[in-house]
Order: C-alpha cells, then sequence, then structure tokens
C-alpha cells in the first residue's frame, strides 16, 4: 500500500463510514478507510448464532422508503435487492391481550394513504382518530413548535388524547428515536413524521434486509478496490495528528503513520475523544462530545418447535417487548433450519434500559411469556433455543437539550470533518442519519479539495 498521502482518510467502517467512502470515490478522489474490528458495518452487522447456526443480526434493523442516501448506496453496491419492500405501509398492532389492528395504508397512494390507513385503526376510537389527523395536517403547513419539547409534552400540546398515544404514537417513537416519549425530544419526532409517515409517495414503505445485514455491504471492499480506494481491517486509529493549526495524518496503534489531505472521522463520541489531538479535547468547539449519553436496545432471538402465525411483523402494545418480527417469513433459509426450528422470530425492545440489567435467561422468560398470551394460538409452542443481545450503547440519547448540541460535521479544522450517526443531521440515529453523516462529509472534502 502507497503512503504518499491520501486525499481523504476516513476513521471508521460503520455505516458512516461506508457511505463517505462510496461517494469520494464516485467523485475520483483516493480514499483509505481504517476500520479497528476485522469486519465492517459497526452497529449494522450480523453474524452466525453459535447454537443454531443461523445467521442473525446485533439487532432486527428495519429501513424506511424515505432512506434515500443508505439506499443509493446499497444501489452503488448492487445490494439494494437484498432488501424486501413493503408496496404499501401495513402494520399490525397487537396488545397484551391478543387484540388486534391494522394500518393499512394501500388504499390511496403516499401521505393520504397513511391518513386513510390511520382513520380506519379499529381499536382507536374517532375523537383520537380526529386528533391524529389534525395534527398531520398541522405537520404539513408548519404550523407547530416543537421548541424545548419532548415528544410526550409535544403531543399533549397538540390535544392527543393518552389512548392514541399508547396505541399509534409510542411505538413510532420508540422505534425510530430509541429513546421514551417522555426523553425524546420533538423535533425528531415531527421530522420522522414528515419525512417518512406524511412524506413523499414510497417514503413510508417498510424495507427489512432478507439476509444477515452485513451481506448489504459484503460487495463493498472490492467496489472501493475498483475504484482506487483502500480499506485496512483491523486497524486502530491511535491518534489524529495537528501540524500548524491543520490535520497532518494519524497514527495507528501499530505505530503507522499515514498523511492525509483531509480527514473524516465516523465514529461514537467516546471514541471520538480518544484520538483527537490534546488541545482539540478540551476546546470548546468540542465540549458537547463529553455531553452525549446513550440509550440501549435489548434484541430476542426465538427458535421454536412449530411456525409462527402468518404475519411478518408487528408492534406490540402493552408489553415491555415492542416489535416482534416473523423471521421464518421474512428471510430465506436452508430447508434444514426449517426443519430443526420451524419457528424463529425476533423481538426488540428499544430504549430498554429496564432489561439491561436482568439476566438473559429473565429476558427471555419474560418475552416468552408475552409472546404467548398476544398470541393464544401459539401458547403450546416449545422454546427450543434462544439468543439475547444487549446494545449498552445503541444510539445517543435524543433529548431537547442534546438536539441543541449536537455536532455539526465541518469543525474549525479546516481539513477536519465529522460524520456518524450522533452528528447534527436533525434526524434521529438510524441506517439513514450515519449515511446523510457519511455523504454531508464527503461533499464538504470534495469541495475543500476543489478550492487547493
Ligand atoms: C440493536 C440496534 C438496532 C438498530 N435498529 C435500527 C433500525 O431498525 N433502523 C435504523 O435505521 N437504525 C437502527 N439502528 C441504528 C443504526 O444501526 C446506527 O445508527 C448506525 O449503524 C450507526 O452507524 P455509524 O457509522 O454512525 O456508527 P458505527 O456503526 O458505530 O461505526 C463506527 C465504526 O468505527 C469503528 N471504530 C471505532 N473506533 C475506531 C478507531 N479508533 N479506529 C478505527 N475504527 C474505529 C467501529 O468499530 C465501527 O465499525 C440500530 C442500532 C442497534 C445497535
Amino acid at each position: 500500500m502507497q503512503n504518499d498521502g491520501y486525499e481523504c482518510i476516513i476513521i471508521g467502517a460503520g455505516v458512516a463510514g461506508i457511505t463517505a467512502a462510496v461517494e469520494l470515490a464516485k467523485a475520483k478522489k483516493r480514499v483509505l478507510l481504517l476500520e479497528s474490528k476485522s469486519y465492517i458495518g459497526g452497529r449494522a452487522r450480523s453474524f452466525t448464532d453459535t447454537t443454531t447456526g443461523e445467521t442473525i443480526d446485533n439487532g432486527q434493523h428495519v429501513l424506511m422508503g424515505c432512506y434515500t442516501s443508505l439506499l443509493s448506496v446499497l444501489k452503488e453496491l448492487r445490494t439494494e435487492q437484498l432488501l424486501i419492500k413493503q408496496s404499501t405501509l401495513t402494520v399490525n398492532f397487537i396488545d397484551s391481550k391478543g387484540q388486534r389492528d391494522l394500518l393499512d395504508t394501500s388504499k390511496f397512494p403516499g401521505k393520504t394513504g397513511v391518513a386513510f390507513g390511520i382513520a380506519n385503526l379499529r381499536n382507536i376510537s374517532w375523537k383520537s382518530k380526529f386528533h391524529a389527523l389534525k395534527l398531520a395536517i398541522r405537520l404539513q403547513l408548519g404550523t407547530f413548535s416543537t421548541k424545548n419539547l419532548t415528544a410526550q409534552d409535544f403531543l399533549k400540546k397538540y390535544n392527543q388524547p393518552q389512548e392514541i398515544i399508547e396505541r399509534f404514537w409510542n411505538p413510532i417513537i420508540l422505534a425510530t428515536l430509541n429513546s421514551t416519549p417522555h426523553q425524546a425530544a420533538a423535533s425528531l419526532l415531527v421530522e420522522v413524521l414528515r419525512l417518512a409517515f406524511f412524506g413523499e409517495r414510497d417514503a413510508s414503505q417498510i424495507l427489512i434486509p432478507s439476509v444477515g445485514l452485513s451481506a448489504l455491504f459484503d460487495t463493498f471492499p472490492q467496489w472501493l478496490e475498483q475504484h482506487g480506494g483502500s480499506l485496512l481491517l483491523g486497524t486502530t486509529v491511535d491518534k489524529i495528528e495537528i501540524k500548524n493549526g491543520a490535520i497532518s495524518g494519524i497514527t495507528t496503534s501499530r505505530g503507522e503513520h499515514f498523511k492525509a489531505k483531509t480527514i473524516i472521522t465516523a465514529l461514537p463520541p467516546k471514541q471520538l475523544l480518544k484520538i483527537l489531538p490534546i488541545e482539540l479535547q478540551s476546546h470548546e468547539k468540542f465540549s458537547a462530545l463529553h455531553k452525549y449519553q446513550f440509550s440501549p436496545i435489548v434484541s430476542v432471538y426465538l427458535w421454536y418447535d412449530r411456525a409462527w402465525c402468518d404475519i411478518d411483523f408487528a408492534a406490540m402494545l402493552g408489553t415491555t417487548t415492542q416489535w416482534v418480527f416473523n423471521r421464518r417469513k421474512i428471510i430465506p433459509h436452508d430447508n434444514s433450519l426449517q426443519v430443526k426450528y420451524p419457528g424463529h422470530i425476533s423481538l426488540t425492545v428499544s430504549a430498554g434500559n429496564e432489561l439491561i440489567e436482568s439476566s438473559p435467561e429473565q429476558v427471555v422468560m419474560l418475552c416468552n411469556e408475552e409472546l404467548k398470551s398476544a398470541f393464544p394460538e401459539f401458547a403450546n409452542a416449545e422454546l427450543q433455543a434462544w439468543k439475547v443481545i444487549k446494545e449498552k450503547s445503541a444510539t445517543f440519547l435524543s433529548t431537547p437539550t442534546m438536539e441543541m448540541q449536537r455536532i455539526p460535521t465541518k469543525t474549525f479544522i479546516s481539513n477536519l470533518f465529522l460524520a456518524g450517526d450522533w452528528t447534527d443531521t436533525k434526524l434521529p440515529a438510524t441506517l439513514e442519519g450515519a449515511a446523510q453523516s457519511g455523504k454531508y462529509a464527503a461533499h464538504f472534502v470534495s469541495d475543500l479539495l476543489q478550492k487547493r
């Protein structure tokens, strides 16, 4: 590998770093991407479960039609077709007593379909639905304020009855913001609703990977090489070096030194702090880096002796479990797995603080019980295997205070740019937030290189 200076060094090969590399390589810039792990994908990755031999993710991920930055990367990598796309947004809701409801938006395209779907929810009163639709109109007209409000304050301010908060808004908030309605910034909820639910025609479409998450990025290393870039796995950056007020390069934990004209860091805040030069770690412009807090996601994978119901996925109401996915239905699998474990389900608990200290056995027992009481026809199913994954720092905690302090991509050091789902994209910490941050950073780098 040449070390005669790269046009850009990108640190961290999660979705943000991969997107930045794709954007820059497409613009014919010479990039070097450094990743400390032996694999790419960061917080969006899959692996083989040792008990069952099944490929599972570090947590079930769901994408939406409005994920334009990420989808354009997957298109470039020719893996977009590995996503299963709903033709229109359809969501089953199931409460702890097994009572079911359906958000079916297929009658009309885009936001009209979503409004129609809300109006047709069966288990929510007309009064509540009327207030929800009134809020949707406000969002279209821009006649609302989110300043300093949590999602809960915002919903109350705009007259949403508790019934529709619990049965409709809360599942959306937990799934998209990974924070409770009492914690989450209202501005982010509004962004999600405007972009995804009441946005462009296919924006609300749900997309679920039909493969392990890592397979979405399998073609990336070769793609990067073909586009003149380099990827170094198992390479931890130890320090970013600064000389005469500009970044000059980086040093790895093995003592290698790489020069670069520009640097994009695509790391979580804590890891970024560790590698910043000392004088930047304590600089007031980076002080918010010390303030980010994190929220966990607990994911539970269960294997049963019989197939689960016909549903692809559902929101669960009034239970600790929030979302349930029928992986046997969604994900193509070997026949031998189907025979051995006919039922395979994953459950998600976002903002899962109450489970984080519980033992995996306790988590499994609770989820198994909740699943069986919500789906009585499944009550006799026997659990054969399980896996609990606790991601303690799954995403940053998006409170109204934090929203005002998120750090932008462009820094006061002219050739240092920050990417990552926590940077100030005005989006929640999602795959799309990460991809957009990478795209912004690549755009700034291209601009700077052009000027030189
Ligand atoms: C369980 C779970 C479920 C989720 N569900 C969804 C979902 O359904 N939909 C959705 O849109 N989003 C979801 N997310 C969020 C999404 O996964 C993240 O927002 C996104 O993956 C973050 O990408 P990133 O590139 O910003 O950061 P990361 O993925 O954290 O990437 C940072 C990379 O930097 C590397 N690194 C760290 N330090 C160094 C160093 N010193 N030198 C070199 N490399 C280094 C790390 O190894 C890592 O690969 C979920 C997240 C989790 C954890």
